[in-house]
């Protein structure tokens, strides 16, 4: 953990927190409205088809986002527990230092970016 220090890690890491109890809130919100809309669909059995996909394209488009938010709740929590390890804001490629500002930018960055660019040219994106 070269690069970041003491300060540093401690802002990061109350920054991390509170993303993630704002994270935790949305995905509980969504769930509510995804539950609601179900449920809203399931009561009315849409007979128009057009109106069908439309709803059924909107559930997806929810569990999308949702999904996405999940996933960015398991790389906080990922970061956080890194912190708790020590093991933050070193590579888990190569074990370089990651840059400062890359941190500051991507908090829950678990790469160097010359890793990062490897990682996302074998066509992952976390
Ligand atoms: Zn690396």
């Amino acid at each position: 953990m070269a690069n970041i220090n003491e300060k540093e890690l401690n802002e990061l890491r109350e920054r991390l927190l509170t993303y993630r109890k704002q994270l935790q809130q949305e995905i509980h919100d969504e769930l509510i409205k995804e539950g609601s809309n179900s449920a809203i669909s399931l009561a009315g059995k849409v007979h128009d088809a057009q109106e069908e996909s439309l709803s059924d394209m909107l559930t997806e488009i929810n569990l999308a986002m949702l999904s996405q938010h999940q996933r960015e709740l398991l790389n906080l929590g990922r970061a956080i527990k890194r912190m708790d390890e020590g093991k933050y804001g070193t590579c888990i490629d190569c074990g370089a230092p990651i840059a400062n500002a890359r941190l500051q930018a991507y908090p829950t960055a678990v790469r160097c970016i010359n890793c990062q660019a490897k990682h996302e040219s074998r066509g992952q994106s976390t």
